[in-house]
């Protein structure tokens, strides 16, 4: 099967979901979209309003400021592939530890289906479920963002690479520029 049934398949699941209590106020759950063979994965949080209204990721106005990452990167959102640690709308935009054990088996499945070169984790949440995946001491994202830490398994062979969540720099310049200096750094990335 290709990856685009694989993954259509997810998005079924997902859709039909009941594994947490998020689904009783999701509108729209939001998988993923993207590039079915993206050699880039991105791993933000989880839908916010716009998303769960339009059942796409980063769609809002976190979502503006990733596509001017993205442009500094290099990458067009068609050809990588988007997606979040919770695939149904958080409404406080907190995720407990029991809904991400509920629902992070659909990330993982995504991660063998499309088998990423580069994964970029946005913010906290994200980058302490995939560094703690491969047994790394998980450190704050003021600490280890920009910097890559190659990891491997059955599956995968990727460089993991931690970057603010766009979200924490909308109202701080400084931060900004830091989230834009992170991403251009990825242009000169062999990919
Ligand atoms: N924030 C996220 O973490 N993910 C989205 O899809 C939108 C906003
Ligand atoms: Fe299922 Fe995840 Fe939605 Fe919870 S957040 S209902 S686990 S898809």
């Amino acid at each position: 099967m290709d990856n685009i049934l694989k993954l259509e398949e997810i998005e079924k699941q997902v859709k039909e979901c009941v594994k947490c209590a998020l689904h009783k106020t999701r509108k729209n759950p939001v998988a993923g979209r993207g590039n079915p063979n993206a050699k880039v994965l991105i791993i933000g949080l989880g839908p916010g309003y716009n998303e769960n209204l339009q059942g796409k990721p980063f769609v809002g106005a976190a979502g503006k400021f990733l596509d001017e990452l993205l442009e500094l990167a290099g990458l067009k959102r068609k050809e990588v592939f988007i997606t979040n640690i919770m695939k149904c709308y958080l409404p406080k935009n907190i995720a407990k530890e029991d809904e991400i054990k509920a629902c992070t088996p659909y990330l993982e499945r995504q991660l063998e289906i499309i088998r990423p070169e580069v994964i970029l984790t946005l913010g906290n949440v994200a980058t302490s479920f995939m560094l703690g995946k491969f047994g790394i001491k998980v450190q704050s994202i003021g600490k280890i963002h920009g910097q890559r830490f190659k990891v491997r398994n059955l599956f995968l062979q990727a460089d993991i690479i931690p970057m603010y969540h766009p979200a924490a720099a909308l109202y701080n310049a400084g931060m900004k520029d830091m989230l834009r200096s992170d991403w251009k750094k990825i242009k000169n990335l062999e990919i």
